[in-house]
């Protein structure tokens, strides 16, 4: 069996000073970086610790600076998995994140659970052997900063899509890198068990209130705020189709999803979503 092939790590720039990487192959999958004036913040690690060296290597032989921080936007496999590239640098992220990374290195992130996963996909063995979990030593509750000379990055928790998930904002270049609240081009992904649809819509209405002129998703193209409006008010619109369901005493599988311009990138990911809604708000109404 061949090995997978890996597309070379092209950096692009969002404005001056940060960077999306990006690999289409999986579900168009973001990281990124800001440059500040002494060294470099990294924002997720893409899938493999291949890709995450690359990417670093060419970080900082473009900009002649190291990588000092590598902050996580959630435990979700394919924004951490190149971690082990960043052994050296300061790892960070919600405190959240680390407890949930801590309870998938025990249940699901074990040597069984990788053994299996190359049984299932053989040309991924050399990646996946590479895969080794680092738990970020650094946690933030609400708000996090780090400063160079001038320049500020912050980095929130807002926890919507999975409890853990955080957000890093450059407000000097107005850019916003959001992790996975927002997979640009996709049906979104609702339905991770420690995610919360109620903190989720804030987070977007918050976000909103920014000054930002460009968005860089977990997945998906770079967009400005008015993609995020729309999805807010798609998010609105399922949210009381939801309330309305459970009001009339129906089950997830009767509620009927109101438009969205792209499809989900499973078939699972709608009735899921729906259950999870329909659970989350019959609780929330006890
Ligand atoms: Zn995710």
């Amino acid at each position: 069996m061949n090995d997978i092939k890996i597309p070379p790590i092209e950096l692009k720039e969002v404005s001056t000073h940060t960077i999306v990487v990006n690999y289409n192959d999986y579900f168009d999958l973001n990281a990124g970086a800001v440059i500040l004036n002494h060294f470099i913040i990294v924002i997720d690690t893409l899938f493999y610790p291949k890709q995450a060296e690359e990417f670093r290597k060419k970080l900082e032989r473009n900009y002649k600076l190291p990588v000092r921080y590598l902050f996580i936007t959630h435990y979700h496999a394919d924004h951490l998995f190149g971690i082990a590239s960043f052994k050296d640098v300061e790892i960070f992220g919600s405190n959240i994140l680390i407890e949930n990374m801590k309870k998938r290195k025990e249940g699901n992130w074990t040597k069984e659970a990788f053994d299996e996963w190359k049984k299932e996909e053989p040309e991924l063995k050399n990646m996946i052997d590479e895969i080794e979990i680092i738990i970020p030593k650094r946690g933030f509750d609400d708000k996090y900063v780090i400063t160079d000379d001038d320049s500020q990055v912050e980095f929130y928790h807002s926890g919507g899509h999975t409890g853990c998930s955080s957000y890093a904002y450059f407000p000097q270049e107005k850019v916003l890198f959001t992790g996975d609240e927002l997979a640009v081009g996709f049906w979104p992904f609702i339905s991770d068990p420690t995610g919360d649809p109620e903190k989720w819509i804030q987070t977007f209405e918050y976000i909103l209130t920014l000054n930002i002129d460009a968005i860089v998703p977990g997945h998906g193209a770079v967009v400005g705020k008015e993609y995020l409006r729309e999805e807010l008010s798609f998010r609105t619109k399922l949210k009381n189709v939801v309330l309305n369901a459970i009001k009339e005493g129906k089950g997830p599988k009767e509620i009927e999803v109101p438009e969205f311009k792209y499809e989900p990138a499973e078939e699972w990911q709608i009735p899921r979503a729906l259950e999870f809604l329909h659970n989350y708000y019959s609780k929330k109404n006890e």
